[in-house]
Parts: C-alpha cells; structure tokens; sequence
C-alpha cells in the first residue's frame, strides 16, 4: 500500500485564539494539498471555532472529550458538541494520565464516545521510564491498546489512529531512537493486524519530535505519522517537520 503520513500537532494549553488563528493562517502558505499527506492541529477547546473551515488542509481535534453524552459535568466537554468544530480527538494522552488521572476504562469509555458521534479517535499509549527500564514495554503497549480499543467494531477502524508516546520522551528533548520507536511500532502494527484484519491504521509517533529527527522517524517502516508537542508551537518547525513527511512520499 503506497505510504501515507499524519502530522499532527498537540498544542497543550497554548495559544490565544488570536494565536491559534494567526498560526493557521501563517501554515496554510507552507505546503500544498499532497495525497498521503494528513496535516491536523489539536488547538485548545477555546480556539476550535475559530479555526472551522479556514484551511480544508489544515484539520482540526480536540485534545480531549468527555464520554458522557449530557449532564451535571461541570467542566467537561461532550462528544456532541465537538461536532462540526473537530473531526479528530486525542483521547488517553500521557498528560491527561499522570496528571488527571485516566484510567484505561475512562480512554475506551471516551474512544468509544468519539466513535459514536463520528469524531476521529487518536488513542495515546506509551510506557513510562520504569516500564521500558523493567522490560515491560510491550506488555504494556499490549494492555493499553486492549483495554483502549475494547468493543470496537469493523467499521470504526478507518476512523481510529493509534500514537505511540513514550511518557519519558514526551518534553523532555530525549526521544526514543528510530529503532526503538520502529521496534514498538512494528508491535502495534502486528497487534492492531490481528485486531482489525485488513483495516490500515495509522501509528504515529510521538515524544520530542522536531525538524532534526523527523525525517528519520518517518522513514521506519512502521511509522505513519508524527504527533508534535513543543515544535508544534512554531510554524517555522511544524512546517519543516510536514516537509520531512513530503519529501519520503515524492520519494
Ligand atoms: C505530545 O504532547 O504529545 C508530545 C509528544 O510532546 P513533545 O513533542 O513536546 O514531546
């Protein structure tokens, strides 16, 4: 199957509106439409309705959702009204984790939401520094991809993408080498083939990704994609980092 690359750029809790805008609009002027080229940014809540329909190569997620469909959640965000401002949603990110406490049942309770309402799940799995240190890496790839992709059905694979995110490469400037990303990879790759014959899931991954080391990444053969955190913030090195995956796909 010809290749196909996703770069997706985390924005965290960054950017105004204003800046979100202005950041769009600066990136739309770096590259043209590519098949096999997938560029999406996940912007904070705030901003999805300003970036609706400004650029149709440039699509929007959420960097979260709420798996209840209404109700007395003070705070939170349901799948519905995501609806028409984000086609994508990152669910089971390392951040919301560790620091708000995810469970591996509340990421398949929100991939399943997402689903429902026809959002794009991107389902986030990694192992922490102990866990690869222990040798536990791929068991626990294996029980997060499990019990995340739980009850999903034939026809939601096309809409699924999995990111690889090694938790102790996620900010931190270290990432995993293109081996060691390529060895989980291609884990995932044989795990989600048993899963979902015959569907393409896309596998991205993510921790320190910047201009330096992308084009390297992508070029393991079980890399489909990127998902940006910190260089996703400057058009300058998120632009570079989609020329990286456009020059392996004219290759
Ligand atoms: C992320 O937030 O998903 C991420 C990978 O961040 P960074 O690129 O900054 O490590």
């Amino acid at each position: 199957m010809a290749r196909r690359f996703m770069i997706a750029g985390n924005w965290k809790m960054y950017k105004t509106v204003a800046e979100s805008r202005e950041f769009v609009e600066q990136l739309s002027g770096q590259f043209s439409a590519t098949a096999g080229l997938i560029v999406v940014v996940f912007p904070p809540f705030t901003a999805l309705a300003a970036l609706r329909g400004l650029d149709p190569k440039v699509g929007i997620g959420a960097q979260n959702v709420f798996y209840e469909e209404k109700g007395a959640f003070t705070g939170e965000i349901a799948p519905l009204m995501l609806q028409g401002l984000a086609e994508y949603v990152l669910v089971g990110h390392s951040e919301r984790r560790e620091i708000f406490h995810e469970s591996d049942a509340d990421v398949n309770k929100k991939l399943l939401a997402a689903l429902k309402f026809g959002l794009r799940p991107v389902l986030c799995v990694g192992e922490t520094l102990p866990e690869r240190e222990a040798g536990r890496t791929l068991e626990r790839i294996n029980d997060q991809l499990h019990r995340g992709l739980e009850g999903a059905q034939a026809a939601d694979w096309e809409k699924i993408t999995v990111a690889y995110e090694p938790i102790w490469a996620i900010g931190t400037g270290r990432n995993a080498t293109p081996a060691q990303a390529q060895e989980v990879h291609r884990h995932i790759a044989g795990l989600l083939r048993e899963k979902a014959p015959g569907s393409a899931v896309q596998i991205l991954y993510g921790g320190s990704v910047k201009p330096e080391n992308s084009l390297e990444l992508l070029s393991q053969a079980d890399i489909s994609g990127v998902l940006v955190g910190g260089a996703s913030l400057k058009v300058e090195s998120f632009s570079a980092i989609i020329h990286s995956g456009l020059k392996l796909l004219s290759a």
